[in-house]
Protein backbone atom coordinates (compact mmCIF):
# COMPACT_ATOMS: atom_id res chain seq x y z
CA UNK A 1 0.00 0.00 0.00
CA UNK A 2 1.53 3.62 -0.75
CA UNK A 3 1.17 6.53 0.13
CA UNK A 4 0.98 9.89 -1.25
CA UNK A 5 0.87 13.97 -0.77
CA UNK A 6 -2.20 15.59 -2.32
CA UNK A 7 -2.36 19.89 -1.74
CA UNK A 8 -6.20 21.30 -2.96
CA UNK A 9 -4.17 24.71 -4.04
CA UNK A 10 -5.30 27.79 -2.86
CA UNK A 11 -7.65 28.99 -6.36
CA UNK A 12 -10.13 25.32 -5.56
CA UNK A 13 -10.69 26.39 -2.30
CA UNK A 14 -11.85 29.58 -3.25
CA UNK A 15 -13.58 27.84 -6.03
CA UNK A 16 -15.37 25.70 -3.72
CA UNK A 17 -14.62 22.56 -5.16
CA UNK A 18 -12.76 20.33 -1.93
CA UNK A 19 -15.28 17.87 -1.98
CA UNK A 20 -15.57 17.62 -5.67
CA UNK A 21 -11.71 16.83 -5.94
CA UNK A 22 -11.47 14.39 -2.99
CA UNK A 23 -14.61 12.79 -4.92
CA UNK A 24 -11.99 11.75 -7.40
CA UNK A 25 -9.55 10.21 -5.21
CA UNK A 26 -12.42 8.96 -3.38
CA UNK A 27 -13.98 7.61 -6.47
CA UNK A 28 -11.15 5.64 -7.59
CA UNK A 29 -9.77 3.65 -4.90
CA UNK A 30 -8.02 6.50 -2.73
CA UNK A 31 -8.40 6.71 0.86
CA UNK A 32 -8.08 9.97 2.49
CA UNK A 33 -5.32 9.17 5.43
CA UNK A 34 -4.63 12.76 7.08
CA UNK A 35 -6.31 16.20 6.02
CA UNK A 36 -6.15 19.47 7.27
CA UNK A 37 -6.98 22.75 5.88
CA UNK A 38 -4.12 25.80 6.62
CA UNK A 39 -2.72 28.48 5.68
CA UNK A 40 0.79 28.45 4.59
CA UNK A 41 3.39 31.59 4.99
CA UNK A 42 6.17 32.44 2.58
CA UNK A 43 9.05 30.86 4.55
CA UNK A 44 6.84 27.19 4.59
CA UNK A 45 5.99 27.39 0.93
CA UNK A 46 9.45 28.69 -0.42
CA UNK A 47 10.58 25.53 1.62
CA UNK A 48 8.27 23.25 0.30
CA UNK A 49 8.94 24.00 -3.69
CA UNK A 50 12.79 24.00 -2.74
CA UNK A 51 13.25 22.26 -6.02
CA UNK A 52 12.27 24.89 -7.75
CA UNK A 53 13.92 27.53 -6.05
CA UNK A 54 16.29 28.60 -9.67
CA UNK A 55 13.20 28.46 -11.57
CA UNK A 56 11.79 31.96 -13.31
CA UNK A 57 8.28 31.08 -11.62
CA UNK A 58 9.38 30.27 -8.13
CA UNK A 59 8.60 33.75 -6.63
CA UNK A 60 5.16 33.69 -8.35
CA UNK A 61 4.58 29.87 -7.14
CA UNK A 62 5.58 31.09 -3.57
CA UNK A 63 3.41 34.11 -4.04
CA UNK A 64 0.21 31.83 -5.33
CA UNK A 65 0.24 29.39 -2.84
CA UNK A 66 0.47 31.59 -0.09
CA UNK A 67 -2.79 33.91 -1.17
CA UNK A 68 -5.34 31.82 0.26
CA UNK A 69 -5.51 28.46 1.96
CA UNK A 70 -5.24 25.53 0.93
CA UNK A 71 -6.38 21.17 1.96
CA UNK A 72 -3.30 19.19 2.64
CA UNK A 73 -4.33 15.18 2.65
CA UNK A 74 -2.38 12.07 2.75
CA UNK A 75 -3.96 9.60 0.23
CA UNK A 76 -3.49 5.83 0.59
CA UNK A 77 -4.11 2.98 -1.97
CA UNK A 78 -2.42 0.78 -4.59
CA UNK A 79 0.06 2.62 -6.90
CA UNK A 80 -1.60 5.68 -5.04
CA UNK A 81 1.74 8.49 -5.96
CA UNK A 82 0.64 7.30 -9.78
CA UNK A 83 -2.67 7.13 -9.75
CA UNK A 84 -3.16 10.65 -8.38
CA UNK A 85 -0.74 12.12 -10.75
CA UNK A 86 -2.76 10.46 -13.96
CA UNK A 87 -6.37 12.07 -11.81
CA UNK A 88 -4.38 15.53 -11.74
CA UNK A 89 -3.58 15.67 -15.33
CA UNK A 90 -0.50 17.48 -16.95
CA UNK A 91 0.77 20.40 -15.03
CA UNK A 92 -0.74 22.75 -17.81
CA UNK A 93 -4.60 22.52 -17.77
CA UNK A 94 -4.86 23.30 -21.17
CA UNK A 95 -2.49 20.20 -21.91
CA UNK A 96 -4.51 18.12 -19.33
CA UNK A 97 -6.74 15.25 -20.16
CA UNK A 98 -10.55 15.18 -20.39
CA UNK A 99 -11.64 14.54 -17.24
CA UNK A 100 -8.74 15.28 -15.03
CA UNK A 101 -8.79 16.96 -12.27
CA UNK A 102 -6.97 19.93 -13.76
CA UNK A 103 -8.98 20.08 -17.03
CA UNK A 104 -12.12 20.16 -15.10
CA UNK A 105 -11.07 22.57 -12.37
CA UNK A 106 -7.42 24.98 -13.05
CA UNK A 107 -7.51 28.29 -15.04
CA UNK A 108 -3.92 28.44 -15.47
CA UNK A 109 -0.08 27.06 -15.19
CA UNK A 110 0.37 28.54 -11.71
CA UNK A 111 -3.07 28.60 -10.67
CA UNK A 112 -3.70 24.30 -11.62
CA UNK A 113 -5.67 22.80 -8.08
CA UNK A 114 -3.65 20.48 -7.04
CA UNK A 115 0.02 19.05 -6.15
CA UNK A 116 0.54 15.81 -5.85
CA UNK A 117 4.08 14.10 -5.11
CA UNK A 118 6.40 12.90 -8.30
CA UNK A 119 7.90 10.47 -6.59
CA UNK A 120 7.77 7.65 -3.86
CA UNK A 121 10.95 9.55 -2.30
CA UNK A 122 9.66 12.46 -2.39
CA UNK A 123 6.11 11.82 -1.47
CA UNK A 124 7.75 10.45 2.23
CA UNK A 125 9.14 13.47 2.51
CA UNK A 126 6.44 15.68 1.48
CA UNK A 127 4.47 14.32 3.87
CA UNK A 128 6.55 14.32 6.85
CA UNK A 129 6.92 17.93 5.81
CA UNK A 130 3.01 18.64 7.13
CA UNK A 131 2.02 15.92 9.15
CA UNK A 132 3.19 13.58 12.29
CA UNK A 133 2.75 10.07 12.72
CA UNK A 134 -0.04 10.35 14.54
CA UNK A 135 -1.68 12.69 12.30
CA UNK A 136 -1.82 9.85 9.38
CA UNK A 137 -4.73 7.21 10.44
P1 LIG B 1 2.97 20.09 -8.56
O1 LIG B 1 4.42 20.00 -8.13
O2 LIG B 1 2.29 21.34 -8.07
O3 LIG B 1 2.20 18.84 -8.28
P2 LIG B 1 3.76 19.45 -11.21
O4 LIG B 1 4.59 18.39 -10.58
O5 LIG B 1 2.80 19.06 -12.27
O6 LIG B 1 2.92 20.23 -10.13
P3 LIG B 1 6.19 21.04 -11.32
O7 LIG B 1 7.03 21.00 -12.53
O8 LIG B 1 6.60 20.29 -10.10
O9 LIG B 1 4.69 20.59 -11.76
O10 LIG B 1 5.95 22.56 -10.95
C1 LIG B 1 5.42 22.91 -9.67
C2 LIG B 1 4.38 23.99 -9.83
O11 LIG B 1 5.01 25.17 -10.32
C3 LIG B 1 3.29 23.67 -10.85
O12 LIG B 1 2.20 22.96 -10.31
C4 LIG B 1 2.85 25.04 -11.27
O13 LIG B 1 1.90 25.57 -10.34
C5 LIG B 1 4.14 25.84 -11.20
N1 LIG B 1 4.75 25.92 -12.52
C6 LIG B 1 5.39 24.95 -13.20
N2 LIG B 1 5.84 25.38 -14.38
C7 LIG B 1 5.44 26.67 -14.45
C8 LIG B 1 5.60 27.69 -15.43
N3 LIG B 1 6.23 27.47 -16.57
N4 LIG B 1 5.06 28.90 -15.16
C9 LIG B 1 4.41 29.15 -14.00
N5 LIG B 1 4.25 28.23 -13.02
C10 LIG B 1 4.75 27.02 -13.26
MG1 LIG C 1 5.92 18.77 -8.93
Amino acid sequence: MEQTLSIIKPDAVKKGVIGKIVDRFESNGLRVAAMKKMQLDANKAGEFYAVHKERPFYGELVQFMTSGPIVVMVLEGEEAMSKNRDLMGATNPKEAAKGTIRADFADSIDANAVHGSDSLENAANEIKFFFSKEEVI
